[in-house]
């Protein structure tokens, strides 16, 4: 591929996710000439997982996120679609806010703050390269062969970079949501001495709303009157109902009985997951004295019929996912419409970073969110 020089600018943030998204607002409201890559513009700020920002280890984030100048409070508090302060049984250090949130109108918000924001540009494309000489970072090339000379790079590629993703036997190249999996940037940072690790996650299956018995199932509201992240910005007042269920015997009896279909125990999976997000193969297993887990229904939107089944993340075979959703109370006629997967990623590793994120051995380097 040719290259041509596409521009010169201070920052070039690759990514346009969460991380990436409150990175590049801050640094084209310093006042530097910032560019955004996307591997698509509809992917802005989606909400891989969870239709939800915050909830525990993650809710007291967010309040920082705000009181450094971020955006991520505000697009939730006004896309609220039902707000729950987690944890207040125990001492307020725990507490933590969790806000079910309309995904669609959360990325829609994202991108019009971002294309009506000054010195930032928001690009839709691939970025394959960092180039980087004597330690110091030179800027990136797009799939197309643009290079865009930039004092600083940030790295902010989520679970794209090298994405497989896997169901049961079934595995592909692909990044969350049945994206393009981003392929040439691992080896161009490996070329730079950036290391590389392989992590994995997963999520559960979305089913449809009028295939759930709701009228079994215990009823989940929100605070009243709703808390928010932000003091000054503008609130939905969201009173969406969830809905809660739980798996039991014979739900852990199909896992038990299919675990050697799983790729998790049969070894087809390498990364190393984290541990705030274990499947319900991995929890029934480690916790294997536990009669039930707790399924939390979540909306993933105000104008959709899509149902998030919180606490179900799994890599089973679609079929085996299909007979353990069945299982469940309220569930038992549920119609698939994602299939749950497990994803596995590249990522670095923290400890090659100083605390303000910069590469220790690659100056103006970053790497923000996931990707760490
Ligand atoms: C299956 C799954 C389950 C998850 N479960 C949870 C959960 O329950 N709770 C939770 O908090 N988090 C969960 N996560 C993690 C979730 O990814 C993060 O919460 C959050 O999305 C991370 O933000 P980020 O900005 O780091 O990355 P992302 O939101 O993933 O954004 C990365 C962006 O970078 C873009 N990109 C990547 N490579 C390139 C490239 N080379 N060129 C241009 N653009 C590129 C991508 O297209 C994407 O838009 C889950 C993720 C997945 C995929």
């Amino acid at each position: 591929m040719k290259k041509y020089t596409a521009g010169k600018i201070d920052v070039a943030v690759v990514g346009a996710g969460h991380a990436g998204i409150e990175a590049a607002l801050a640094c084209a409201r310093l006042g530097l000439e910032t560019v955004i890559f996307t591997l698509s513009l509809d992917l802005v700020g989606n909400m891989p997982c969870n239709p939800s920002i915050g909830g525990t280890g993650k809710g007291h984030l967010v309040y920082e996120i705000t009181a450094l100048g971020g955006e991520m409070g505000y697009a939730a508090d006004k896309v609220m679609l039902q707000s729950r302060m987690l944890n207040t049984g125990k001492g307020p250090a725990v507490h933590s806010l969790r806000m079910q949130s309309d995904r669609r109108a959360y990325q829609t918000y994202m991108k019009e703050l971002m294309e009506r924001t000054e010195n930032l540009t928001v690009i839709q494309a691939e970025v394959e390269e960092v180039v980087a000489e004597d330690g110091k970072v030179l800027g990136v090339v797009t799939a197309f062969g643009g290079f865009y000379e930039a004092k600083a790079v940030i790295i902010a590629t989520g679970t794209t970079l090298g994405g497989r993703i896997i169901v049961g036997e079934c595995a592909y190249d692909s990044g969350p949501d049945n994206t393009k999996a981003a392929t040439e940037l691992t080896k161009s940072l490996e070329r730079i001495g950036v290391p590389l690790r392989r992590f994995k996650t997963g999520t559960p299956a979305r089913i449809h709303a009028d295939s759930i018995n709701f009228e079994v199932l215990e009823e989940q509201h929100g605070d009243e009157p709703p808390t928010y992240f932000t003091v000054e910005g503008e609130k939905s007042d969201g009173k969406m109902i969830c809905h809660v269920t739980y798996t039991n015997g014979e739900t852990h009896r199909i896992i038990r009985d299919n675990l050697d279909r799983s790729p998790l125990f049969g070894g087809f999976i390498k990364g190393t997951g984290p541990r705030y997000c274990p499947s319900i193969e991995d929890k029934v297993v480690r916790f294997a004295d536990k009669e039930r887990h707790q399924i939390f229904i979540e909306p993933m939107g105000a104008s959709t019929k899509e149902m998030y089944l919180q606490g179900l993340s799994s890599s089973l075979p679609e079929e085996v996912q299909k007979e353990l959703v069945h299982s469940i109370k309220g569930l038992e006629n549920a119609v698939f419409m994602r299939t749950a997967y497990a994803i596995e990623y590249d990522c670095t590793d923290p400890l090659e970073l100083y605390p303000t994120l910069e590469f220790k051995k690659i100056s103006g380097l970053y790497g923000a969110g996931q990707f760490n």
